[in-house]
């Protein structure tokens, strides 16, 4: 997760954190249950389910870990074709690894694949943009293909500020929907989710990358 920018929408998120607080209370405190499409049934009884989590990097899994342990036996699904420059790529997933270790989960490397000939044309567009949305789409297309045989798949991807949750989550959907796999819906920038990824990223002195991860998303300076 960039620094700079998390800084930024950290102060956003208090502000609007207070503001909400002030109104409504009950809405701004939401169980993760509530953004789930599971019935709360599934989530009890003496065996959790399996979750395959689609991860980005270790401070984005950071920011949702402490939510989904609780409902969830879950395995890391490191599948990050859009992280152009191969030594970053691996740095990231190494520091997936070693945070996963803290928690006995295991992590899986899903591989590259033809990321800038799925985003030709694309690579002008901003941050946010149709880029973007394709992005995710190739993401949670291999992750929803890589989920059978677990019972649900979910991604990282909404902790961040920056990007569409529900984008992210009619993408998932659709793509459980072409996979007959279950997708969870969420938003794991709500309820404090940025802070508590910062919190544990200092805890465990993750490394916190100041870019996306494609090479149109790196800055210059
Ligand atoms: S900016 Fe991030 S989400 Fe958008 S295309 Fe690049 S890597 Fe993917």
């Amino acid at each position: 997760m960039d620094l700079n920018h998390c800084n930024t929408v950290l102060r956003r998120i208090q502000v609007s954190a207070f503001r909400l607080d002030k109104v409504k209370t009950r809405e701004y405190n939401i169980d993760v249950k509530k953004f789930t499409d599971i019935d709360y049934p599934e989530l009890v009884g003496d065996k959790k389910p399996t979750l395959l989590l689609h991860v980005c990097c270790a401070p984005c899994a950071a920011g949702c870990i402490e939510r989904i342990l609780e409902f969830f036996e879950v395995t890391f699904f490191y599948y990050n074709p859009n992280i152009t420059d191969t030594s970053e790529y691996v740095r990231r997933l190494t520091e997936l690894e070693r945070f996963a270790s803290y928690f006995g989960i295991k992590t899986v490397d899903g591989g590259k694949d033809d990321f800038s000939g799925a985003v030709k044309g694309l690579e002008n567009e901003p941050e946010g943009g149709a880029r973007c949305a394709v992005c995710f789409r190739m993401r949670l297309e291999k992750t929803a293909e890589k989920a059978a045989g677990y019972d649900y798949f979910a991604t990282t991807l909404t902790l961040s500020p920056l990007k569409n949750a529900a984008l992210i989550n009619a993408v998932g959907a659709e793509c459980a929907a072409k996979h007959r796999t279950r997708y969870v819906a969420t938003d794991f920038k709500k309820k404090n989710g940025v802070l508590a990824s910062v919190r544990l990223s200092e805890k465990y002195s993750l490394y916190r990358q100041n870019y996306c991860g494609c090479v149109y998303s790196r800055r210059k300076d």
